[in-house]
């Protein structure tokens, strides 16, 4: 099948709105939308994205430039892949939408808005589609299937040569019945206290849909969609983190860093891709390569007092693309 002509990887940055209760002190210049152009003042730098999204940009439009195409590229065949990054707080759990409980519409999420257009997408190429979901966390370099209904936290899944065996997959039919796997995940999610957020989640979730589609001339494709909040990229020293949540830091960071690599290392055309280098690159080895497709939002404060946390975000967003 031909492939579009769309860049392996789309950057955008989305800041997140202030509440009332901060007060306006910026640490963020929007300098031009076409191209986007991001300035750090107090640093200086200058940043290039794909997309940026100011405080008012909506759900709605980030589904539909940076997720929505890909719904059709996975009934073609192709993985694909969104990740969130950012500091704590920044709004990556509200952009990825693992939350089952949002009540406005307006408000859901990139999860809930790509089931419902796998749902009602149709095409006059294929004759059946067939939909199931896993909902996966890594914790400190180990795996945990979100699905199970017993204590998952108590039961690492095995890893095998650095792949995790067997977790659940599970069929649905409808919206309603995939929100049910997405409760189940969500009261399952693994999550210390940490300084900046009580309920900060210092863990990397995977939902993933997979899609099965035979098509009319009875070809078949499978390829499946990874939507991943991954683990706040604040650094230990400010979240207060100590003793054993200091590996659990350490770990964390170790997945941020080896997905930067892998993206530098497809983006170079290097000879070796470090995917064996953390958990999470060697789960997502079959969705990152240059003939996938990945969308990242990096997900930004644009406080003062967040600068150097903003830029570290910018700064890993700028070398992915
Ligand atoms: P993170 O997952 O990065 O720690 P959250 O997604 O939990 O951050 O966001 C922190 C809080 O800010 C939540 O209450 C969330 O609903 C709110 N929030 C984040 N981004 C937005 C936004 N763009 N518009 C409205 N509320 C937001
Ligand atoms: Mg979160």
């Amino acid at each position: 099948m031909d492939r579009e002509p769309l860049e392996f990887v789309n950057v955008a940055v989305r800041i997140k709105p202030l509440t009332d209760s901060e007060n306006a002190s910026k640490c963020l210049q929007i300098i031009s939308q076409n191209p986007p152009v991001l300035f750090l003042p107090e640093r200086p730098l200058t940043f290039n994205f794909d997309h940026v999204y100011s405080e008012g940009a909506t759900q709605k439009t980030i589904f539909e430039q940076m997720v929505k195409p890909f719904v059709k590229y996975v009934r073609q065949g192709y993985n694909c892949t969104v990740f969130a990054n950012g500091q704590t707080g920044t709004g990556k759990t509200y952009t990825i939408g693992t939350d089952p409980y949002v009540k406005n519409e307006e408000d859901f999420g990139l999860i809930p808005r790509t089931l419902n257009e796998f749902f009602e997408y149709r095409d006059d190429d294929d004759s059946e589609v067939e939909i199931s979901l896993s909902f996966i966390e890594i914790y400190n370099e180990k795996v945990f299937d979100l699905l199970l209904n017993d204590k998952p936290e108590d039961k690492p899944l095995q890893v095998k040569g650095l792949k995790a065996q067997g977790f659940c997959q599970e069929r649905v039919y409808n919206s309603q019945e995939a929100k049910h796997f997405l409760k189940i995940g969500n009261k399952n999610r693994h999550t210390a206290e940490t300084k900046q957020n009580a309920k900060s989640s210092r863990s990397h979730a995977i939902f993933t849909i997979y899609c099965n589609v035979k098509h009319k001339d009875n070809n078949t494709t499978s390829a499946k969609l990874n939507l991943v909040d991954l683990a706040g990229s604040e650094s230990i020293k400010k979240t207060g983190n100590q003793g054993s949540t200091f590996q659990e830091g350490v770990n964390i960071n170790r997945g941020l860093l080896s997905i930067g690599q892998v993206m530098t290392a497809l983006s170079t055309n290097a000879s070796h891709i470090p995917y064996r280098q953390s958990i999470i690159t060697s789960i997502l080895k079959d969705s990152l390569n240059t003939h996938n497709y990945v969308s990242l939002i990096a997900c930004v404060s644009s406080l003062a007092e967040d600068s150097t946390e903003t830029s570290q975000t910018l700064e890993f967003a700028q070398r992915v693309k």
